[in-house]
């Protein structure tokens, strides 16, 4: 079989390491074309030393001539968001792998889905601010899109052989974060380095910070609203703190379809990128003797106050979610610059929601003009927050 190009967006981040690693066992079906990173040159060279790829782009000029300068010109290098719109259409591409962080992985994907190259999907913000637009685009490209989260992998591998109408609800898995048992009144106080400290997987920051707020499954409800096709009234989710079941689907007979393994992102990466195959992966495997349990458990709604809010954002339709995932990419940021509380950050963006009035998506520039709105909002009330 003829190898499949790929390109990596964000290949230095925690999902873009995890698929070079998937892509050095696959290496008879994948060919790295493209690889691009924000700033980290230094892991950039090793990956371009290793997989040999067509071409690179990093985020900023200065950075890219730095990089011009220690590897000179056998690869080439381009720089900005330009760099990466133009890569994702160019011949020598076949496959995307956006990872990409928040709202700035949007209009990559669409460039690419517009150019018919298939989508492998790590960034779910993409599908939460602009799922309309980018299911539409993919149906009438005809590309495939398939999902990384691993909840949305566990739920594709269900649903495999079965009759969408039979969807009785979507079940989607939580471990709850490192906040799981602290209680609500010492949210307050939760530093920076606790947040960032998450009890089953290993990821970037924003996306750890929105594991410990709930804000990631809330996000996920929203991704898996598009990707599927169902209400949010049959999306469900449950708390299970040993990561194991991934997801689950229960159909309308009452039966229930889970999807198990390691909490390791090679799996579902490796599936997105095979998909529907599955060839052999050397990766570890559950040992149930030393699992011993699974527990489960609802999420408390009033302690993690963001996964109620992407609800509510959902139910509103239109460019509410758009404003949902900006406040909160703009409350973390803060949060992470140690410039607003832990507790902060779900009051803010219910601030920004009720404040905004939901209008109908129809290009992308309603969607950028949300953001940037959301944005604005959260930046002038976290100063007034914190000014007393
Ligand atoms: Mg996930």
């Amino acid at each position: 079989m003829r190898k499949k190009n790929i390109a990596i967006l964000g290949s230095t981040g925690s999902i873009g390491c995890s698929t070079l690693e998937v892509i050095r066992h696959l290496a008879d079906r994948f060919h790295v074309s493209y690889l691009t990173a924000h700033r980290n040159i230094d892991l950039l060279t090793e990956q371009i030393a290793r997989f040999k790829p067509h071409g690179v782009v990093v985020l900023e000029e200065r950075n890219a001539a730095a990089l011009r300068e220690r590897i000179g010109t056998a690869t080439e290098i381009l720089s900005g968001v330009d760099g990466i719109l133009e890569i994702v259409t160019r011949a020598d591409v076949d496959l995307v792998l956006s990872s990409l962080v928040g709202f700035a992985g949007l209009a990559p994907t669409l460039a690419a889905i517009r150019a018919g190259k298939d989508i492998a999907l790590a960034n779910k913000e993409t599908l939460v601010v602009g799922g309309e637009i980018i299911m539409k685009t993919v149906q009438e490209s005809g590309v495939r899109l398939t999902p990384v989260d691993s909840e949305h992998s566990a739920i594709l591998q269900c649903l495999q052989g079965e009759d969408p109408k039979s969807i009785g609800r979507l079940i989607l898995t939580a471990s709850g974060g490192p906040f799981l048992h602290l209680d609500r009144k010492h949210f307050g106080t939760i530093t920076r380095a606790q947040a960032l400290n998450h009890p089953t997987w290993r990821m970037g920051n924003k996306i750890t910070i929105d594991s410990a707020t709930l804000m990631n499954k809330g996000l996920e409800v929203i991704e898996a609203f598009w990707l599927f096709g169902i209400p949010h009234e049959q999306i469900e989710v449950v708390i299970h703190p040993q990561s194991i079941i991934h997801s689950m689907v229960e159909f309308v007979d009452g039966s229930i379809k889970a999807q198990l393994g390691v909490p390791d992102m090679k799996i579902p990466i490796q599936y997105a990128l095979t998909y529907p195959d599955r060839p052999a992966a050397p990766y570890r495997r559950v040992d149930f003797g030393a699992l011993r349990e699974m527990t489960f458990f609802p999420p408390d709604l009033e302690k993690f106050r963001c996964l109620a809010l992407a609800y509510r954002a959902l139910k509103r339709g239109g460019t509410a979610p758009a404003v949902l995932n900006a406040a909160n990419e703009r409350a973390v940021e803060l949060f992470l610059d140690e410039r607003i509380p832990f507790s902060t950050i779900p009051s803010l963006i219910q601030e920004a929601l009720e404040a905004h009035t939901p209008a109908p998506v129809v290009t992308m520039d309603d969607l950028v003009r949300a953001d940037r709105e959301a944005r604005d909002f959260i930046t002038r009330h976290a100063s007034a927050a914190v000014s007393y």
